[in-house]
C-alpha cells in the first residue's frame, strides 16, 4: 500500500477513453494520472475474439492526434493492431498510466474527490470516469438457464470456431457481435442464430465511416433544435463486414426467432418447437462500468447517471467518458471518443482555474 497521493485529474481506465482524455488534459497543462486495472495497454481490445476486424478503415479509426497506420494487407485492421496502436498512443504522447491498480470507489472529500484503489489512494479536484462497459456482460432473462446443463458463454469469453467445432451451437443476439460471432461459428459448428427480431443488415457499401457521420448529423441537429434523425439506429443494426457478408451470401446465415426458454440439453420456442443444443453463447450486449461510483450516489433510473455532455448532473467533478450515445455521440468509438474528451478536459481545465 502507498499513502495518499494528489493530481489534478484522476481518469478511471486505461483504455481508448482514458487516452484521449489524457491527450487533451495534457495539451491543456492539467496534470493527472490515468488508473488502470490491467497489466498491459489496449482496453477491452485485447480480450475480443480472435477474427474481429474493426468495421471501420484505420483512418477512420484514429484518436485525438495521430492517425490509426494502416494494417498491412488488411483494410478493416484487426484488434491485434489496435493494441499496437494504442500501445504507441501511450507512450508517444507520455501518458502517466499506473498499471495493475483497480479503482475500488470514488468519494466525496470536501473540496476534492478521494479515489480509493487497491494500491492506496488519490486525491484529485476531478474524476474522469473511462472504464468502458467489457466488464459488465449483459445477460438476459431468459427461463430455464439453470436446467440446460449444456455450456454457456457470453461473447466476452468466445475465443475462436475450433472450440465449438462439430457442436450444436446457439448463438444469441441480433447486433454486431452476434452476427460476426454466428458468421465466424457458420462453418465449423453446427449454428442456430437467434435473434429478437429478424436481423436488420446495413447496405454492404455502409461501414463505420457512416455511423460515424449518422452520430455527428445526429447531435448536429439536436444542438441546433432541429428534428433528431434517429443516428445510427436508423441505418440498421449490423455492419456488413467482409466475413458476416460472405456467410450471409452463402445463405449461412439465417436467423431463428428468439426462444422462450431454455429446457435440459436445448431450448423451446413458445409455439412447442424444440432445438437440441451442446452450448449456448449470448451476444446480448454490455453494461457501462460503474460501480467505483457509487460512493457518490448518483444512479438513476436504468441505472445510468444524468449526464450533460460528459458531466455527471449531480457532481460537476464528475465526467463519464466513453460508454455510449449518453456521454457523447459515438463515445464508445475510436473515433467517436476524441470530441467528447476534449469537451470533457476543456470543462475541466475551467473548473481548475481560479
Ligand atoms: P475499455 O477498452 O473497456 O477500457 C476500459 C479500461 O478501464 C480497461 O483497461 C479496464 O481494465 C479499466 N477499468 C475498468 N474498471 C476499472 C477500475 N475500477 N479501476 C481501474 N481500471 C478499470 N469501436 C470502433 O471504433 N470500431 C470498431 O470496429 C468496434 N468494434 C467493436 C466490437 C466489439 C465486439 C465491441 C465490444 C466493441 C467494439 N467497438 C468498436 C467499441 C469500442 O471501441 C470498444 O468498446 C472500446 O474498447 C471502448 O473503449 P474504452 O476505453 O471506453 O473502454
Amino acid at each position: 500500500m502507498t499513502g495518499d497521493r494528489h493530481t489534478q485529474v484522476v481518469i478511471v481506465g486505461g483504455g481508448q477513453s482514458g487516452l484521449a482524455a489524457g491527450y487533451h488534459l495534457r495539451r491543456l497543462g492539467v496534470d493527472f494520472v490515468i488508473l488502470d486495472a490491467q497489466s498491459t495497454p489496449g482496453g477491452a481490445w485485447q480480450h475480443t475474439w480472435d477474427s474481429l476486424h474493426l468495421f471501420s478503415p484505420a483512418a477512420f479509426s484514429s484518436l485525438p492526434g495521430r492517425l490509426m497506420p494502416p494494417q498491412p494487407g488488411e483494410e478493416y485492421p484487426d484488434a491485434g493492431h489496435v493494441v499496437t496502436y494504442l500501445r504507441d498512443y501511450e507512450k508517444r504522447y507520455e501518458l502517466p498510466v499506473e498499471r495493475l491498480v483497480r479503482v475500488l470507489g470514488v468519494h466525496r472529500d470536501g473540496e476534492l474527490l478521494r479515489v480509493e484503489t487497491d494500491s492506496g489512494s488519490w486525491h484529485a479536484r476531478a474524476v474522469i470516469s473511462a472504464t468502458g462497459t467489457w466488464w459488465r456482460p449483459f445477460l438476459p432473462a431468459v427461463p430455464g438457464r439453470r436446467h440446460f446443463g449444456g455450456e454457456q458463454f457470453h461473447t466476452v469469453e468466445y475465443r475462436r470456431p475450433q472450440d465449438f467445432a462439430g457442436r450444436r451451437v446457439i448463438v444469441v443476439g441480433g447486433g454486431n457481435s452476434g452476427a460476426q460471432i454466428a458468421a465466424d461459428l457458420a462453418y465449423d459448428a453446427e449454428l442456430t442464430w437467434a435473434t429478437l427480431r429478424p436481423p436488420r443488415f446495413l447496405a454492404d457499401d455502409i461501414d463505420g465511416r457512416a455511423l460515424f457521420d449518422a452520430a455527428t448529423a445526429r447531435r448536429r441537429a439536436v444542438d441546433e433544435g432541429r428534428t433528431d434523425t434517429g443516428g445510427v439506429a436508423s441505418l440498421g443494426d449490423i455492419v456488413a463486414v467482409p466475413p458476416v457478408r460472405e456467410a450471409r451470401d452463402r445463405g449461412l446465415l439465417k436467423a431463428a426467432p428468439m426462444f422462450a426458454r431454455l429446457i435440459p440439453g436445448g431450448v423451446e420456442w413458445a409455439d412447442g418447437t424444440r432445438a437440441e443444443a451442446d452450448a449456448i453463447i449470448w451476444c446480448t450486449g454490455f453494461r457501462p462500468v460503474l460501480s467505483h461510483l457509487a460512493p457518490l450516489q448518483l444512479r438513476g433510473r436504468r441505472g445510468h447517471i444524468a449526464t450533460t455532455g460528459t458531466r455527471a448532473v449531480d457532481e460537476p467533478r464528475l465526467h463519464l467518458l466513453g460508454y455510449g450515445d449518453w456521454t457523447g455521440p459515438a463515445s464508445a468509438t475510436l473515433i467517436g471518443v476524441g470530441r467528447p474528451a476534449r469537451d470533457a478536459a476543456r470543462q475541466i481545465a475551467s473548473l481548475l482555474s481560479p
